[in-house]
């Protein structure tokens, strides 16, 4: 299984995707999570990327697709993986095709979880209280998600003509949502 979990911020795509790979046996792959370890850390990579996150802007293609096409070729990867908010841009899918096809494969499904943009606005409000992200502040939460429906939501287009896209209602609690999500994949 190689999947791609696709779906605006605050759509709950983290949280579905711990349980889908934990229950698949695969890796859960989140750029988010990748990038936030390192500025954690204090790499370059982290330094680098931290600029955009916390404007709400999408890091450099370039800079991403390396770390994917590195991420990927691990071992565990070997099997399948879920991608958790990669792609998200038209070269970002170009170039996932073409990590996939020198080793012969090809994306087994493209997931997009459909939500409701005021509850998912709360959402991120409430993370922010909770959590602290630096990015879950209200101007920089209003540009991800303009971001992501300019540049990431019309991606969706281009696996359903590929007959790969399964859409799946993102409203309702996790439990819900994740099995909404176990029935899509069966
Ligand atoms: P969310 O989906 O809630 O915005 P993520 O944790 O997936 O959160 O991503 C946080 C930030 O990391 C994004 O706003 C962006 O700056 C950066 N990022 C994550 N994935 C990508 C990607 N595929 N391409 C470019 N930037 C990315």
């Amino acid at each position: 299984m190689r999947l791609v979990l696709m779906g605006p911020p605050g759509a709950g795509k983290g949280t579905q995707a711990v349980g889908i790979a934990a229950a698949l046996g695969i890796p859960h792959i989140s750029t988010g999570d990748i990038f936030r370890a390192n500025v954690s850390q204090g790499t370059a990579l982290g330094i680098e990327a931290k600029r955009y996150m916390d404007a709400g802007e999408y890091v450099p293609d370039g800079v991403t697709n390396a770390m994917v096409r590195d991420r990927i070729s691990h071992d565990d990867a070997r099997p399948g993986f879920l991608l958790d908010g990669y792609p998200r841009t038209i070269e970002q899918v170009a170039e996932l095709d073409s990590m996939l096809a020198s080793d012969g494969y090809k994306l087994t499904k493209a997931l997009e979880l459909t939500v409701n943009v005021d509850e998912v606005v709360s959402r991120l409000v409430r993370r922010a209280a909770e959590q602290g992200r630096a990015d879950d502040n209200e101007n920089v939460i209003r540009r991800r998600l303009e971001v992501y429906f300019a540049q990431t939501a019309p991606l969706t287009a281009l696996y359903a003509q590929r007959g790969i896209l399964q859409q799946i209602d993102g409203m309702g609690t996790v439990d819900e949502v994740g099995l909404r999500i176990m029935a899509a994949l069966a």
